[in-house]
């Protein structure tokens, strides 16, 4: 297929806002796909690789620029005032193309194949010379390319298309394409997701076995199920009368480390995160304590990774450290093992997905029961590069009397963690859902996740940085971003530093020292009170919001609610 077909559905698909006309030609263009199909589900969003993947292409903005100075022969300074103008590489690029001034002899023309297999290529690449031969690559495909062309090549070297497709988009397209359209369908190609997380073989499987192929796929060792999420509970109270069934409720600890799902299959261990990224590689202490602790060959199990300070880890009393440090962990690429035994960790189990055959329809005493078969207590030994492994603390407590589960969560604080969850011994698990089957329960006034919507340019001394920043919670039914504060303190210098690299890339448009942001990053903010105000899109504002750190393990739709900022306010 010609690349430029390609280009022209991107283009449709930029130049409407109704996502039902983007359902419509996504589902023309997977119809006819032909053997393409796994490549196109996966490249109408920009991405080379399936969810579960996170393959890195490895690309940043200025070897991007470098290749399009390149191929185009276009005057540095010149694509630089394009990239600002729009606040888009893609279309510098574009501009480029039409204005660079340098005329490509033998120019071939560009198959989708082709960009899709060389732009997977770069990932590859290691080692000395590599950043030179991604430029001559990136270079090579924009020399062949139309200006339109180009502008879509930069996007996706980039993994930002700006053609507002959505995973609901996608997974509404295989329905229509390959079934009937219908709310059924929606959900039979939702649920196959969430057990996959892989439109590519969703997509093939909807149009080869149709509902009753896609029924039978099965979670499968090593790639990462979507994870169930929790509702806020408002009390204790509130909250076992709405968890329960035959009166009875599962309390457990509310750790506050990362989620981390565990796949064992014969001798391998492979580990996954919330947003299922795997990090088997920083963690060589867990999966050590896997292979002492796990005694069964194929499970999926689901647990909280929750670091402690090293003097406490061997004591009874272990000191939780803060989200920040332990996410150091997740970030690092060498001296693994010495940031292991700085930081260590205990791994507190919580489900049971999979043991041989697929959980996720059992009930939660029973999967708690099978988690239990599974494993035994590992304990933690920093010096010898072993995590803990232990069942997250738990007590069964019934409606009638709550007392049990009101110590169980002063516990929990007194322990330093953040709460409790309460759990529906009945409920399924249910991937990628927030239902009310899991509650966390939490003190009231606790920080808020909040994404960076718009940012200014500090005045004086740290002028260069991105120190006012707009914050907003999520709408869920209208898919949107409700501003509701403005923070400009809370952080160092280097903290600033860095979260100025992390939102420039971001940038939507500028005006003065003013820019509009991708909503991409999500920040845990502390503040004092919530007020009403008409300053803000949210109708609130929080007062004296202060900066706590930076969410990466959180995507922008998993911020605090406007539903929740309203709940909050009216609790103060
Ligand atoms: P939140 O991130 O505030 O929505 O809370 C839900 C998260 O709490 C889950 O995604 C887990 O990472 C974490 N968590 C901590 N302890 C537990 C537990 N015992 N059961 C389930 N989730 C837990």
């Amino acid at each position: 297929m010609e690349y430029v077909a390609l280009v022209d559905v991107y283009d449709q698909l930029a130049a409407t806002d109704s996502n039902n006309e983007k359902r419509d030609i996504l589902a023309d263009l997977f119809a006819d796909a032909g053997e393409l199909l796994p490549r196109l589900v996966t490249l109408v969003r920009g991405r080379l690789w399936p969810a579960y993947d996170r393959a890195e292409l490895g690309v940043s903005s200025s070897l991007t620029l470098e290749a399009i100075l390149r191929a185009t022969g276009a005057v540095e300074s010149d694509v630089r005032d394009r990239w600002k103008e729009t606040g888009d590489l893609g279309d510098a690029a574009a501009w480029a193309v039409d204005n660079g001034g340098q005329q490509t002899l033998f120019s071939q023309t560009l198959t989708v194949e082709r960009v899709h297999d060389e732009l997977r290529g770069l990932a590859s690449y290691r080692g000395t010379g590599s950043q030179d031969r991604k430029i001559d690559t990136l270079a090579g495909l924009i020399a062949d390319a139309n200006s339109s062309e180009a502008r879509y090549v930069v996007r996706t070297a980039l993994g930002h298309m700006r053609v507002g497709i959505g995973e609901g988009t996608i997974r509404d397209a295989i329905a229509n394409a390959f079934l009937d359209g219908s709310d059924e369908a929606i959900d039979t190609v939702e649920r196959a997701f969430q057990v996959t997380t892989d439109f590519q073989t969703v997509a093939e499987t909807a149009r080869d076995g149709g509902s009753s192929g896609l029924n039978s796929l099965d979670v499968r060792t090593f790639r990462p199920v979507q994870v169930m999420l929790a509702e806020k509970a408002e009390s204790l109270e509130e909250g076992i009368a709405d968890a329960a069934s035959d009166n009875r409720v599962l309390c457990e600890y509310k750790y506050d480390g990362f989620r981390i799902q565990i796949h064992v299959d014969g001798d391998e261990i492979r580990l996954f995160t919330r947003r299922l990224e795997e990090v088997t590689e920083q963690f060589p202490d867990v999966v050590q304590a896997v292979r002492e602790g796990v005694s069964a060959d194929r499970v999926v199990l689901d647990g909280e990774l929750v670091g402690y300070s090293p003097e406490s880890i061997a004591t009874a009393d272990r000191t939780p450290v803060v989200f920040q440090r332990l996410s150091r962990r997740i970030k690092r690429e060498s001296d693994i093992e010495a940031l292991a035994r700085e930081i260590p960790v205990v791994v507190h189990l919580f489900d049971c997905l999979a043991i041989g055959e697929l959980l996720l329809e059992a009930p939660a005493s029973e999967r708690l029961e099978r988690l239990n078969e599974t494993f035994e207590t590992v304990q933690p030994s920093p010096d010898s590069l072993r995590a803990g492994l232990e069942q997250a603390r738990s007590r069964w407590v019934t409606t009638n009397d709550l007392d049990p589960a009101e110590s169980l969560y002063r516990d929990a604080l007194d322990a330093g963690h953040e709460g409790l969850m309460l759990k529906n011994p009945n409920a399924d698990y249910q991937p990628g859902r927030r239902v009310g089957r899991l509650l966390k329960l939490k003190p009231t006034m606790e920080p808020l996740d909040l994404v960076v919507s718009r940012a200014k340019y500090s005045e004086g001394r740290r002028s260069e940085w991105l120190g006012r920043l707009y914050l907003a919670c999520y709408d869920p039914e209208a898919d949107a971003f409700h501003e509701v504060g403005r923070l400009s303190t809370g952080y160092t210098d280097e903290e600033l530093q860095k979260l100025t690299d992390r939102l420039e890339p971001l940038v939507r448009t500028r005006e003065g020292r003013a820019v509009d942001l991708e909503h991409e990053v999500v920040l845990e903010i502390e503040y004092e009170e919530i007020q009403e105000s008409s300053e803000y899109g949210s109708g609130f504002a929080l007062r004296f919001p202060r900066f706590l750190g930076v969410r990466e393990d959180l995507d922008p739709v998993d911020a605090d609610t406007i539903d929740r900022v309203e709940s909050l306010y009216d609790s103060q």
